[in-house]
């Protein structure tokens, strides 16, 4: 046992259960651990680092701003953060941004202008948001209660209320959920990645908008994973040809800096006033400065490699020996392998290749731009280790 996991033991809580792969530096889609063994990146920070490890024109718009001034508090102007948010909102047609640091605070933020929202024009009994069973929304007690699995509730009772949990693609079971509880939300992912890299029926996320316009429900998409490039479009919903009114997003957004926004529409452009919300290191200029340069070059040409390389990895996988399916969309890919999926995933350690899981999948998410040519040697080592 090296010194550094014998000091994670027994200095960090005890939350996470982590391969036995210690990372001490990388380029791009290759990390190496200090001993110089390298791996191939299919996880990329569990969709994070959008432009991999060290990215040059990422760190020079980062280091370019820790050398003028890496933090101000919001009692002031400041440049990123506003070309930033207006660069979001050209590019998604959203009104304003909320600047937070991470995917839980970017919810928490919609769900505060959702309840606003609601209580404003219904009254202080119409707070509760519908999410989907399977979801998963973040780890604070208000982010729980809306993530829609059991397993995560139990030992945090009570979590905070006002959350209820419909089937994903049934709508008339959400329908039915929406009448019998006047809710002020529906928020959706498109694609559930914790709960194991599933795509709505687009039939269904259709209908999510068409429920939210009848009865003047807010529609939030958490994009925190499917955001930022990582479904082939900008933001997963533009796959879907609907317009939500709130947009969570946060992972890859910020390029491995800690970063979360909330992108509010125009139905609810104004319901956050001076003084309803608020945080210390939101809009950081650090990590505004990288996530501008990240999404920038979140281009046509980008999206498009996004999607020729999801199709590669469609084909490679579906039908592989030890695969009994593939699902997902752009570059998050989840694989339902025939034995257990951390297992699977500690075989490809043997390979040399790094990937996640969800549930009971291996789920892949590669950096962006991530070599054609390193796509293929991870694709290889993968299928291998699917059919040992
Ligand atoms: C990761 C994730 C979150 C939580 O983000 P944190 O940055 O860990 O708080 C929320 N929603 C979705 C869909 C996610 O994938």
């Amino acid at each position: 046992m090296t010194e550094v996991i014998r000091n994670d033991r027994e200095y960090i809580a005890n939350t996470y259960a982590r391969f036995n792969v210690e990372i001490e530096r990388g380029k791009g889609s290759l990390v190496y651990a200090p001993d110089g063994t390298e791996y191939i990146d299919m996880g990329a920070g569990i969709g994070v680092t959008a432009f991999g490890i060290a990215d040059e024109e990422w760190k020079r718009a980062v280091i370019g701003q820790l050398n003028a001034v890496q933090h101000t508090s919001n009692l002031y102007y400041t440049k990123p953060c506003t070309e930033l948010a207006k660069a979001l909102c050209l590019r998604t047609g959203m009104k304003k941004v909320f600047f937070g640091n991470s995917g839980a605070e970017a919810n928490e933020c919609a769900i505060k202008v959702a309840r606003k929202y609601a209580a404003e024009r219904k009254g202080p009994k119409c707070y509760t948001i519908v999410t989907l069973k399977n979801s998963f929304h973040g780890r604070t007690l208000t982010t729980l209660a809306a993530t829609g699995q059991e397993v995560f509730h139990e030992k945090f009772q009570p979590l905070t209320p006002g959350f209820v949990h419909a089937e994903p693609d049934d709508t008339q079971g959400l329908e039915a959920l929406v009448a019998s509880c006047d809710p002020a939300a529906i928020m959706i992912e498109t694609v559930q990645g914790e709960g194991g890299v599933k795509a709505l029926d687009a039939e269904f996320v259709k209908a999510v908008e068409r429920i939210c316009r009848e009865r003047d429900l807010l529609f939030i998409v958490d994009e925190v994973q499917t955001g930022n490039g990582r479904s082939g479009a900008l933001y997963s919903y533009m796959n879907f040809g609907v317009q939500p009114d709130l947009v969570t997003t946060a992972k890859g957004l910020g390029g491995g800096l800690p970063i979360g926004a909330c992108l509010i529409g125009e139905r609810a452009e104004n319901v956050l006033g001076c003084g309803d919300h608020g945080s210390t290191f939101g809009a950081n200029p650090v990590c505004c400065a990288g996530a501008l340069n990240i999404l920038n070059r979140i281009d046509d040409r980008l999206l498009a490699e996004v999607r020729e390389k999801s199709a590669y990895l469609f084909r490679e996988l579906r039908g592989a020996k030890g695969a009994v399916s593939v699902s997902g969309m752009g570059l998050m890919i989840g694989i339902l392998p025939e034995k257990p999926a951390r297992e699977v995933v500690q075989r490809c350690i043997d390979r040399g290749v790094l990937c996640l899981t969800a549930k009971d999948r291996v789920r892949l998410l590669p950096a962006l731009n991530i070599p054609f040519e390193t796509l293929q040697r991870a694709v290889a080592a993968i299928k291998d280790a699917l059919a040992e």
